[in-house]
């Protein structure tokens, strides 16, 4: 009989409490400390993250089983007994811990028009790019994503915040918890489980994709269901205790934070609330190194800090409104906005309904096959056959929907074309394996993957990026 208990974790599921080397696998455990979690929130044991009372009943996964099938030792190790794939190597950095960090909508400007003195820090002592080129559609699902397994949304599959999959017959939508552990929506290798596979205990502290139960297996060993109540004190503090354990303790770890984003799309990117936002996610990674130099262990991790996307201005009067120029009856429209995905109901209407979306102004509408190759979302049977992208600052809306989300037409915005610097986010990087005071031209995000296996010393996955843009940024080995 299984009992949910404040202290239980997929560890203790998987080896105490069935008992001997019965190891249940850890999809199963996931499950059960899920439903424990909805069922019983528990407070928390971990000292430093006392207020994300309800997290932890969920908050580790076992990945000893796929650590096990890899390297065929047993789990409770730290780096010092873990296999090291580059012993040969004297330059190898393998006592180094790699935490990448994101600050949701945080556009490449962000940091001149506020007061950020942490982000500066890692600016000033490592790494910054002068802009993080999203992926298209350049919204959060897609990206962080991309970020995660170094492969373009449509060969992930996540080819938005919510779509609908034909190959499966049914829609994925980012806030339906079932859907976030379905594998089946969810294409490629994300790093954590690249690092796993080759010996590396993980964590994330929240990361699209970091709930999937993978059929392999192998999970993080350690994780927390997405929750935007828990406060940026205790993600931080949740990430520090993690680092802290005796046995098993992650050497990747993910860290999200939901701002600047909301505040860029209630009050536009040029408002007081997204200043005030950006120096709140700043203070958050103030919290983290200040934890990590308290440790001594500052100078032994990488900090990785990127966003997704950018955000730029939307206007009532900029809005465009579809119905004038096509019957919708005709498609079925899942987004809206900035970008829109359409699908005629009825094949045979195509050309006609593309011919009437050719009439909206401030708009570029084009079969999936004819759009520029740049934005790489011409493949995949989750890619809609038409899409609209609007001009930068424009909404593509109908009169019903922006009757019933008046708000959805003013503030701000983002999904617009990736070509679009105000779409474009950062990345800084200080550790043991970057070049202090290095500065790159753009680079597009399809890259981090690469970056990050380089970080934790790890073979990455196939994927759609390269190292190359970051050779000049990282210390020889
Ligand atoms: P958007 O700005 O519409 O592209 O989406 C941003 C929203 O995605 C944020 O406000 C978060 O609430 C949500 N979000 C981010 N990461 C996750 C996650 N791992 N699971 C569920 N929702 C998430
Ligand atoms: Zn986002
Ligand atoms: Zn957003």
């Amino acid at each position: 009989m299984i009992t949910c208990t404040s202290a239980w974790t997929l560890a203790e599921c998987s080896k105490r409490r069935y008992g001997g080397s019965m190891k249940p696998p850890a999809a199963l455990c996931l499950l059960l400390l899920m439903a424990c979690r909805s069922a019983a929130p528990a407070a928390d044991s971990a000292p430093a993250g006392g207020s994300d009372a309800g997290t932890d009943g969920a908050d580790a996964t076992d990945a000893t089983d796929g650590a096990d099938a890899t390297d065929g030792s047993d789990s409770g190790q730290d780096s010092g007994q873990r296999p090291n794939p580059y012993a040969d190597d004297p330059y190898a950095l393998v006592d180094s811990t790699l935490i990448l960090v994101s600050l949701d909508g945080f556009r490449h400007d962000y940091m001149e028009r506020a007061e950020t003195p942490n982000l500066d820090r890692i600016a000033n002592e490592g790494l910054r790019v002068e802009r993080l080129v999203a992926a298209f559609p350049t919204k959060t699902f897609p990206n962080h994503y991309t970020l995660a397994t170094g492969l373009w949304p449509e060969h992930h599959g996540i080819v938005d915040n919510s779509f609908y999959a034909p190959d499966l017959g049914t829609t994925f939508s980012m806030s339906d918890a079932g859907d976030n552990r379905d594998p089946r929506f969810f294409g490629g290798e994300p790093i954590w489980i690249t690092a796993e596979r080759q010996g590396v205990p993980a964590g994330t502290m929240f990361w699209v994709g970091s709930e999937v139960v993978w059929p392999s297996g192998i999970q993080q060993t350690w994780a927390v269901p997405y929750d935007g109540s828990i406060s940026y004190d205790a993600r931080v503090d949740r990430v520090l205790y993690w680092l802290d354990q005796p046995t098993d303790a992650p050497r990747m770890l993910t860290l999200y934070f939901d701002e600047p984003d909301h505040a860029g799309h209630s009050y536009g990117p040029d408002d007081a609330h997204v200043t005030a936002a950006i120096e709140e996610v700043d203070a958050a990674v103030g919290r983290l190194i200040a934890g990590l130099e308290a440790r001594g262990r500052l100078d032994q991790t990488d900090l990785v800090v990127v966003s997704d996307h950018g955000m730029t201005a939307i206007a009532t009067e900029r809005a465009l409104y579809v119905d004038e120029v096509l019957d919708l009856d005709l498609v079925w429209i899942q987004s809206w906005g900035a970008w829109s995905n359409i699908w005629p109901r009825d094949e045979a209407h195509t050309d006609a309904i593309l011919r009437g979306l050719r009439y909206l102004p401030h708009a570029t509408c084009a079969r999936r096959e004819d759009l520029p190759e740049h934005l790489h979302f011409s493949s995949g049977e989750r890619v809609a056959p038409l899409h609209c992208i609007a001009d930068l600052g424009y909404t593509l809306t109908s009169s019903d929907w922006s009757d019933s989300i008046p708000d959805a037409l003013t503030g701000g915005t983002h999904g617009y074309d990736s070509a679009e610097t105000d779409m474009h986010g950062i990345l800084l990087a200080r550790g043991p394996h970057i070049q202090a005071g290095s500065r790159l031209a753009p680079v597009e995000n399809v890259n981090v993957y690469s970056l990050l296996a380089r970080l934790i010393e790890v073979e990455p996955a196939a994927n759609d990026g390269s190292l190359a843009p970051w050779t000049e940024a990282l210390r020889p080995r």
